[in-house]
């Protein structure tokens, strides 16, 4: 019996298992696991702890914090995001590899490492179509040419990102592509060695073998979804969301639920109101539109999901009472509800739902069906269980 309002469960097994999935569909190809955001949600120490036995390469964060809570893995931390002056003199100082796009950020990071007596490894990010960060792709050449002169920095890794790697029409990802590899075979014409090229996130490692190069990314394929439809390679989720009926009762005809009053009983209605609000990042947009599962059957969100607790219509479940378990997102009897569906309906992609729920819940990982350990967002107190 799990004691919590709500709750998540983390099934350690699974993730182990959409790893070694993922590594046997690669020939000497590296990974780096995107653990960012506590690796959408699933907790990243422990998730990346895991990945550690099963013999991760890297691991992939958006911030120095976060890096810095991975650091007792021993495993290389490559930030992805960029970090800022004020972060470098700790990058340097944990061996953090972070990225660079630009040269006065590179200046910098040359002169501390310098002042440290420490040399530093970082990965360039080219823009090769993405928009976003990263050396626009007609300098890069230059770009990487004037770094690689520097004394106390060793560029280990380049890579790119694709915007739209998930889509049907792969033209656009096949021009980043060819964007990357023109810069790719300029350094190679130059004799100029990097350790390491990437550009794969999770679509691009199921639809797109000439982008893997010797590493990937991928981030939600690990965790068990798919950026689209099912492919060659078998996941499948890892997190299930689960929560608590806390009050019952019956209302009449006409009685409405909820803030701003949307829903009405159209009969006299059965009304389970359960423990998880967007407080907890049960979308607010569920609103009279999502379902969730209890005693295996699905039953509608009625009313506005408040902060802290939403109602559900029970009417048609027999035997129930205050305590019951609720699952909002995972498997129960013959029902399921994913993170995909959820997503669909709050008109979002899975990655923002798994990653938006919050510290109130906690995380529980399981082992052979057995829960081992809870881990705590608010108090970051893991305890075995
Ligand atoms: C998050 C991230 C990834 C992982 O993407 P998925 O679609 O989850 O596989 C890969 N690369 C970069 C740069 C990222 O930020």
């Amino acid at each position: 019996m799990i004691e919590e309002r709500t709750w998540v469960v983390i099934n350690l097994d699974k993730l182990r298992n959409n790893f070694r999935n993922i590594k046997r569909h690669l020939i000497n190809v590296k990974i780096l696991g995107a653990v960012k955001a506590e690796a959408y949600g699933h907790g990243g120490i422990e998730v990346s702890k895991v990945l550690k036995e099963e013999g991760i390469d890297a691991v992939g964060v958006a911030s120095v914090e976060e890096a810095v809570n991975l650091k007792s893995l021993g495993i290389p931390i490559i930030i992805l995001s960029p970090t800022f002056s004020f972060d470098i003199p700790i990058i340097v100082d944990e061996g953090f590899i972070p990225t660079v796009t630009y040269t006065s950020f590179a200046n910098q990071l040359e002169k501390e490492a310098e002042r440290q007596q420490k040399r530093v490894k970082i990965h360039i990010e080219i823009d090769t179509g993405m928009g976003r960060t990263g050396v626009q792709y007609p300098e890069a050449l230059q770009f990487i040419c004037e770094i690689q002169k520097k004394k106390w920095i060793k560029i280990d890794g380049i890579f790119t990102h694709f915007a739209e790697a998930e889509s049907n029409d792969k033209s656009f990802t096949y021009l980043q592509l060819e964007r990357f590899n023109h810069i790719v075979n300029s350094l190679q014409e130059k004799a100029i060695s990097i350790s390491y090229y990437h550009t794969a996130n999770s679509a691009a490692i199921l639809n797109m073998k000439s982008s893997y190069f010797n590493m990937v990314r991928p981030g939600l394929l690990l965790y068990g979804l798919y950026p689209k439809e099912k492919k060659n390679v078998d996941v499948s989720p890892i997190m299930s969301l689960k929560s608590r009926i806390c009050y019952l009762k019956w209302i009449d005809k006409g009685d409405s639920v909820s803030y701003g009053r949307t829903y009405k009983a159209k009969k006299r209605t059965n009304v389970a109101t359960i423990s998880i609000g967007y407080g907890d990042g049960l979308p607010r947009t569920l609103s009279d539109k999502g379902e969730v599962i209890i005693k295996g059957k699905r039953v509608p969100i009625i009313g506005n999901v408040c902060m802290d607790l939403t109602m559900v219509d029970v009417t048609d479940i027999d035997g129930i009472k205050i305590g019951d378990e609720v699952t909002v997102i995972g498997k129960e009897g013959n029902e399921e509800i994913t993170a995909d569906e959820v997503a669909r309906i709050s008109k979002t992609i899975s990655y923002e739902i798994t990653s938006n729920i919050g510290p109130r819940v906690p995380r529980i990982y399981t082992e052979k069906g057995i829960p081992i350990l809870r881990k705590s967002l608010i108090s970051g107190n893991c305890v075995n269980i």
